[in-house]
C-alpha cells in the first residue's frame, strides 16, 4: 500500500490545502477565485477563438504561436494554467488531442472535458485506430488525410482549429463561433455549417 492510499483523497486534499496556505504560496481568496474561473470555463470560450481566428489570419497566426496569450487576447483567464498549444488543421492533416497518460485538457479554454475524453477506451484507441475511433463520432476523414494525435500532458495543453466549413461565407464571427463544437476543438468531429 503506498503512503496515498492510506488515506482518503479529502483529507490528502485538505493536507495539500494546508502546506499550501502555510508557505504562503496560495491564499483562501486565490483558491476561490480559480476555482470560480475554472468552473465558469465552457466550449464557448474556445469557439470564440476559432472563430476570430477563422476571420481575422493576424489574430490566427498569433493563436498558432502563443495560444495561451491568444486566450487572454480575448479576455479568457489564463493565469495558473499550464500553456496552451493550438494545432491547425490543414490539407490532409488532422489533428487529434488526448491524454494519453490521464485527463490533460485545456480547461481554460473548454471548460470540463467530456466523460469519454478520460475514459480507457478513448485514450488507448486514439493511438491504436484514431480512425476507428473517429468513425464512432461518425467522422470519416479522406483516406489521403494523415490523423496527427497529439499528447496532452500536464506540462502543454492542446486544443485544435479546425478548418472553417464550406457555406459560411459573410458570416459574423458570432455566427461562426456558433458552429465550432467541443468535439471539433478535441478533434473528433469537424464543424458544420
Ligand atoms: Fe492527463
Amino acid at each position: 500500500m503506498t503512503l496515498f492510499q492510506e488515506f482518503k483523497s479529502e483529507e490528502v486534499l485538505a493536507a495539500v490545502l494546508r502546506v499550501l496556505k502555510a508557505k504562503e504560496i496560495l491564499t483562501d481568496d486565490e483558491l476561490v477565485a480559480q476555482m470560480a474561473s475554472t468552473d465558469s470555463a465552457n466550449p464557448g470560450q474556445g469557439a470564440r477563438m476559432v472563430a476570430k481566428a477563422w476571420l481575422d489570419p493576424v489574430y490566427k497566426s498569433q493563436m498558432l504561436t502563443n495560444g495561451t496569450r491568444a486566450a487572454e487576447m480575448i479576455g479568457i483567464p489564463m493565469l495558473g494554467m499550464p500553456p496552451l498549444g493550438v494545432l491547425e488543421n490543414v490539407g490532409n492533416i488532422h489533428n487529434l488531442v488526448v491524454c494519453t497518460l490521464c485527463s490533460c485538457y485545456p480547461r481554460a479554454v473548454l471548460g470540463y472535458p467530456p466523460y469519454w475524453f478520460k475514459s480507457a477506451t478513448y485514450r488507448s484507441r486514439a493511438v491504436r485506430d484514431p480512425r476507428g475511433l473517429l468513425a464512432e463520432f461518425n467522422t470519416t476523414l479522406a483516406d489521403n488525410v494523415i490523423i496527427n494525435v497529439v499528447d496532452s500532458t500536464a506540462d502543454y495543453r492542446w486544443m485544435v482549429l479546425p478548418q472553417r466549413p464550406e457555406g459560411t461565407d459573410g458570416w459574423s464571427e458570432e455566427q461562426l463561433a456558433k458552429i465550432v463544437t467541443l468535439g471539433d476543438m478535441i478533434g473528433v468531429s469537424l464543424p458544420r455549417a
